[in-house]
């Protein structure tokens, strides 16, 4: 078989089969990751045996399920196209005479200060939480985390991100830097690195600052809530220094760690929410504090 006809294939494959080319690069781009982060953490002296847990295979679904473009094409897509339809006549275009450089670093820092504001009440308003613990429910954190959020989160955070920044008048591409730069820092941050930036540990995300955010200590949980910027979180009062925590998650939902099981959970912690009785942890195995 020539290269001719090999590019062919894949070229007839790509055209053909979407969705599977996506998942296939997803695939390709999460070894990258993994071979990257597993290389980074071997060096560092991190916990290699959390590679082999199922937990890590579960945040490797939702990995697969959001890079291989499953829920753009089902969920995200259709939802905001619907949005978009009402947009338009909601442009301030606030920011549209500003030169574009200046203009970008403005929409990104309202961006990543949007994302901070958001993130704080997803830890505060039971319904929101009910959603956002899913990602704070793993014990076992890796890269892969990352990907760890429920279908529903990102259609949530997506349309109170995007209403305010369309306000400001910013073009849909904006979104794409943001995207791709907050995709690989969340890599990063969720590694098990003792990585503090020195001196930039106030103003960068870094693991250690992150790993804080997933300990499963709510004092510690409910702070560190910076996306890129940890300045927020110092400008703010929400900001925690020290190690990585010794343990990760919610407390009483160990053991159940499975894509399905974590996509019911925060339906039944909201039935329990509507019923009035207090509010189970993130599966229902056990009762955490009411948020
Ligand atoms: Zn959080
Ligand atoms: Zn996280």
């Amino acid at each position: 078989m020539t290269m001719a006809t090999v590019l062919d294939i894949v070229s007839e494959i790509r055209s053909d089969f979407p969705l599977i080319w996506d998942i296939a690069s997803a695939f390709a781009g999460l070894m990258v990751l993994f071979v990257v982060v597993f290389g980074l953490e071997r060096r560092g002296g991190g916990n290699l045996r959390r590679f082999k847990t199922r937990n890590f295979l579960t945040d490797s679904l939702y990995a697969l399920f959001y890079q291989g473009g499953i829920h753009n094409r089902f969920l995200y897509v259709p939802v905001f196209a619907v949005v978009a339809l009402v947009m338009p006549s909601w442009h301030l275009d606030l920011i549209g005479q500003l030169p574009p450089p200046l203009r970008f670093v403005v929409f990104w820092l309202v961006a990543d200060a949007l994302g901070y504001w958001i993130h704080r009440w997803q830890h505060n308003n039971a319904f929101l939480w009910s959603f956002h613990s899913v990602h704070h429910s793993q014990t076992c954190v890796t890269f892969a985390t990352t990907y760890r959020n429920h279908i529903v989160d990102p259609l949530i955070t997506g349309f109170l991100t995007y209403v305010p920044l369309m306000l400001l008048g910013a073009p849909n591409w904006y979104f794409a830097p943001v995207v791709m730069l907050q995709v690989l820092f969340d890599a990063v941050k969720h590694s098990d690195l003792k990585w503090r930036y020195g001196r930039l540990y106030p103003i960068i995300v870094s693991p250690v600052f992150h790993g804080i955010h997933h300990s499963s200590e709510r004092i510690e949980h409910d702070s560190n809530y910076g996306g890129i910027l940890a300045v927020w979180d110092y400008l703010f009062g929400t900001m925690s220094v020290g190690e990585r925590p010794a343990a990760y998650g919610v407390p009483g939902i160990e053991g159940r760690d499975t894509f399905w099981g974590t996509f019911i959970a925060p339906f039944r912690q909201l039935k329990k929410l509507l019923r009035g009785e207090p509010v189970a942890s993130v599966d229902g195995a056990g009762v955490s504090e009411q948020r």
